[in-house]
């Protein structure tokens, strides 16, 4: 059964409490926030013969749903993570939605992450939001609803689904990490830009460490300790979009430091003095150039493009050390 979040409560009685269902739904919001299980929760609201609307989980569509074995539900994402939907995957679901229902209920579709199909298997998709076989129900989930066709969004009901907020992202996190403290649950909150079940995985993968390895090294790094290519090396098994993401938001919080003198807006406690130092030290020209150089690398990163991690590792390292001073 997926789980219930309590942040959800008021978005499942709109959703689930309906009288008569639409034939799409697209569920938007950031990532992290439990949209897919907000959407396994409604398929087998949906698939239930006796619905509460929570699904009952005993009867013969239950259980099936359960085993992974209901014939009337599809999902479909991508063969790998990060990949894209192919449209070959879009016509095999497209003849799963002309058949009859076999159980004679509903027949329920999830689609994830519905901006990983490319244009032609979103054309393919079209199709059957705009002949809907009469009893199936599609529920489309998206990180970024931005980057979907406006004639795919115009055919779903679109249910945003917002970030929690912190009070009770901070309540539901003590209960998942209690291994953790208030302050480092705050961290990862704030790491994870809000999302409860990002902060989780951040935990899981490690984060605050490599955060604290990172912090560590631009010390020594702004007091010539550590050369730019030791850091490089000793950095080489940490996401390279994570250290750019941390490297573009300190830029970012320099600037604002140095237009702003607000102590409030220093970011996290590990980086606030060495912020406000760099700030005090850089020229804003320098800060400005090095962000706009982060930001078209960022891009490179994303796109994986054929990079080498540690040139261009070294590269940021040499102009952030490059930072304080006159010129
Ligand atoms: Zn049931």
């Amino acid at each position: 059964m997926a789980e219930a979040y309590p942040w959800q409560d008021s978005l499942w009685q709109q959703l689930a409490g309906r009288s008569q269902h639409a034939h799409a739904y697209l569920l938007h919001g950031p990532a992290g926030i439990g949209k897919r299980a907000l959407a396994e929760r409604l398929m087998a609201s949906l698939l239930c013969q006796r619905p509460t609307p929570e699904a009952c989980g005993e009867c013969k569509s239950c259980l099936l749903l359960k085993a992974g074995s209901h014939p009337d539900n599809y999902i479909l994402e991508p063969e790998e993570a990060d990949k894209a939907i192919k449209v070959d995957q879009v016509r095999d679901l497209v003849s799963f939605v002309v058949q009859t229902a076999q159980l004679g209920g509903r027949k329920v579709v999830l689609i994830e992450p519905v901006e990983s199909m490319n244009i032609n298997a979103a054309n393919a998709l079209l199709k059957s939001l705009e002949e809907p076989s009469g009893d199936t129900v599609l529920l489309l989930v998206s990180h970024q609803p931005s980057r979907l066709l406006p004639t795919i969004k115009s055919r779903c009901v679109q249910q945003a689904c917002p970030l929690p907020g912190e009070a009770m992202s901070l309540e539901w996190l003590a209960r998942a990490l209690p291994e953790c403290s208030a302050d480092e649950r705050v961290e990862l909150l704030t790491l994870a830009a809000g999302s409860p079940l990002a902060a989780v995985n951040l935990q899981a993968q490690g984060v605050r460490e490599q955060r604290a390895q990172v912090v560590e090294g631009v010390k020594k790094l702004l007091k010539q300790q550590q050369s730019p290519t030791q850091l490089a090396e000793e950095w080489k098994n940490i996401p390279m979009l994570r250290l750019f993401d941390w490297f573009c938001d300190w830029s970012s919080l320099i600037l604002r430091y140095q237009l702003t003198q607000d102590e409030a807006g220093l970011g996290l406690a590990d980086m606030r003095k060495v912020v406000q130092y760099l700030a005090q030290k850089s020229a804003q020209g320098k800060v400005l150039d090095i962000q706009d150089w982060i930001l078209a690398q960022r891009q490179k990163v994303l796109s994986k493009a054929n990079l080498n991690p540690a040139l261009l590792l070294e590269a940021l390292l040499v102009q952030w050390a490059g930072l304080p001073g006159q010129r």
